[in-house]
Parts: structure tokens; C-alpha cells; sequence
């Protein structure tokens, strides 16, 4: 979340496509927003819709992103971190909901999800700027902070409450998926919208019709070499979202750490490359592939295993592919 406002990198217009015997419109295009890529495609009755439909959706995503940044000192969010220890903060009933679903994720994941990593957030720099290893000190002082079951809530008064000064809470683990939902559910009630795909800097989410006949085709990126594709899933309403260390890390002495924070160490983590989630609900498919990076491939595999309708693809440094049980990718 880098920049605020709305920077148009790339516009793509598909030509007409023929689908269910009626002329539909694919329309996509690309802005960078929550410091991400994000791609909208809307296919529609005609052009006008498609793109009232993309832009109804950036408008929402921006809307999100003024609610959840921590970047933005003026932010419902920043207020919560900045009165960690002091005081509740009043917040608007979306934010206090996506807090209160962050924390179910922190219990089904024993802690291993964890939106109060952001203490931690001084001390670790994942664009390159950091050549050697930061305090051992400083790294388990702020790791001390780290603890959902510290964001208190009041469901009557809506308030949140950090219960320790040093506290500080992030969305960037789960902020995607969610802008990328509700982007979805504002294109997808429009009128005269078929269908349509919200990517949201790798998180993406799809429903409806496709310009093709065939469901919407999703393919994995390689994390050796990301402008290759590993192998392709075939999804019709289904979110498809991949955390990886590839864009965002740290090497130290030939190891490399994710952007990912183990909060029982306050170290980044290690051992896996990339998690992909494939289930209906872009949110959860975020906050889980995030959690299953710091669980590592055994444990994490194990808790996807156990969830109904939720699919994952690990894979690991030393370049093993490991699929949860009722995965179906397709491979070239
Ligand atoms: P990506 O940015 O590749 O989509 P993720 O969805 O996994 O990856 O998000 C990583 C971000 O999540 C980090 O940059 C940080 O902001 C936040 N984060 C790091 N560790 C945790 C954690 N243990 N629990 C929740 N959020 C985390
Ligand atoms: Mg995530």
C-alpha cells in the first residue's frame, strides 16, 4: 500500500465475443491500487457496461483502501495503532467486522495469521535496502507485541482496542482478497453484467461468464521464474490466490526469507516458495495462504486438508510441488 491514489499503468479493450448466442463485451483493465496491480475484467451486454462495471469496481477498491491502510496516517486503522495502550477507538462496523473475521482466521490458524504482526514492521525491510540481519534485541522485544487475542473488540460500542502500547495492526495479509470480493459484489449486481474477474496483485476471484465457452482458466505462476506458468486450474466462481516470496523477501548467508512474519519468532519465515489457495472465498484464501507460509508445508497442509471446499498448491524451496488432496491442476 504503498501510494494512494489511482495510477493507470495499462488498458486493454478485447474485441466482441460471442457467448450463450448473444454479443457480449470483454472489457479489462489494469490500475495499480493498495501499492498492487490490480486487473479488472467485466464481460457485459455491451461496452458502456462493462466499463461503468470496472470502474464502479476501482471505485470501491480505493474506498477500502482509505479504510484498511496503515500507511494513511488518517485512516480508521492508523487511529487504532496509535492509540495501542491508550484508549478503544470507534471505527465504522466494516472495518470492526473484517478485525473480528482477521481474528477467527488467528484461531483457526493457532496464531499462525496474525494481523498484529505489525510491530514488527520497523524492523524488517523486504525491497532490498537491508544487507544484514537486524537486532536479535529488538527482534524479540517487538515480537512481544505480537498477539490477537490483545485486539480487543466491543461489539456494542464498535470500538477496537490494541491492549498494549507498541501494538500496531496490518491488512497486508488479508486486504487484498477482501477489496477483491467486494469489488467482485459490486460489478456482479449490476445489471446487464455476465461475469468478470477481480486480480488483486495475485489474489483474484472470478464469476460468471467467460468471453469463452470454457470456465474461467487460471494460470500459477512459476515462482522460479515468474513470467512461466506451472500449470493451469479451470474455475467458475472460485477465488484463486497465490502468496509468494518471489516479488517481496530477504537473503541473509545464501538463506531467503519471506515478507512473511512467524509470530511466535518475529522472524520472516522460511522454507516455502509459494502457496496458492484455491476456494470461493477470495478473503479467506488470502488470510490462508499467508498462514500457511508460517505453518510450513507439513502442518500446513494438514489444516487445509481438514477444510471442506478449500484446495491448496505449496512449493517448497528445494522445488517440491505438493497438492492438498482434492486439488485439480492442470499441467502442460
Ligand atoms: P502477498 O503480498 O504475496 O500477497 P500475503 O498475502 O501473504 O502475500 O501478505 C503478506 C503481507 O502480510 C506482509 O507483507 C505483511 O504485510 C503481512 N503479514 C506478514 N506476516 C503476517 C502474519 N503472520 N499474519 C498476518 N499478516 C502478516
Ligand atoms: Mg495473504
Amino acid at each position: 500500500m504503498k501510494t494512494n491514489f489511482l495510477f493507470l499503468i495499462f488498458l486493454l479493450a478485447f474485441t466482441q465475443c460471442k457467448a450463450n448466442n448473444q454479443l457480449l463485451s470483454a472489457q479489462k483493465k489494469v490500475v495499480k491500487l493498495m501499492g498492487s496491480r490490480f486487473e479488472l475484467t467485466a464481460v457485459a451486454e455491451n461496452d458502456t457496461i462493462a466499463w461503468d462495471a470496472i470502474n464502479k469496481g476501482i471505485v470501491e477498491i480505493t474506498r477500502i483502501e482509505k479504510l484498511i491502510s496503515s500507511w494513511d496516517a488518517n485512516s480508521q486503522t492508523s487511529l487504532i495503532n496509535q492509540n495501542a495502550g491508550v484508549k478503544p477507538v470507534r471505527v465504522d462496523k466494516e472495518l470492526y467486522d473484517l478485525i473480528f473475521r482477521s481474528k477467527k482466521i488467528s484461531k483457526l490458524t493457532n496464531g499462525a495469521f496474525d494481523i498484529s504482526f505489525a510491530s514488527m514492521d520497523g524492523i524488517w525491510k523486504f525491497d532490498g535496502s537491508m544487507t544484514t540481519m537486524p537486532n536479535s534485541l529488538e527482534i524479540s522485544t517487538a515480537s512481544q507485541f505480537i498477539n490477537w487475542k490483545n485486539i480487543v473488540l466491543d461489539s456494542e460500542a464498535n470500538t477496537v482496542f490494541l491492549k498494549k502500547k507498541g501494538m500496531k495492526i496490518g491488512f497486508g495479509a488479508i486486504g487484498k482478497g477482501y477489496a477483491a470480493n467486494k469489488a467482485m459484489a459490486k460489478m456482479k449486481k449490476m445489471k446487464g453484467v455476465r461475469g468478470g474477474l477481480v486480480n488483486a496483485g495475485g489474489d483474484l476471484i472470478s464469476w460468471g461468464e467467460n468471453s469463452h465457452p470454457d470456465a474461467w482458466t487460471i494460470k500459477i505462476a512459476n515462482p522460479t521464474d515468474k513470467n512461466k506458468s506451472l500449470g493451469w486450474l479451470n474455475i467458475d466462481d472460485m477465488a484463486v490466490v497465490t502468496s509468494g516470496d518471489y516479488e517481496r523477501f530477504f537473503e541473509y548467508n545464501g538463506k531467503r526469507y519471506a515478507h512473511i512474519i512467524d509470530p511466535r519468532t518475529g522472524y520472516p519465515t522460511t522454507g516455502i516458495k509459494s502457496v496458492t489457495i484455491v476456494c470461493p472465498d477470495a478473503e479467506v484464501a488470502d488470510a490462508l495462504a499467508t498462514s500457511v507460509f508460517v505453518l510450513g508445508q507439513l502442518e500446513g497442509l494438514e489444516l487445509i486438508n481438514q477444510l471442506v471446499g478449500i484446495e491448496c498448491l505449496i512449493i517448497t524451496d528445494d522445488n517440491k510441488i505438493i497438492g492438498s488432496e482434492r486439488l485439480k491442476l492442470r499441467h502442460y
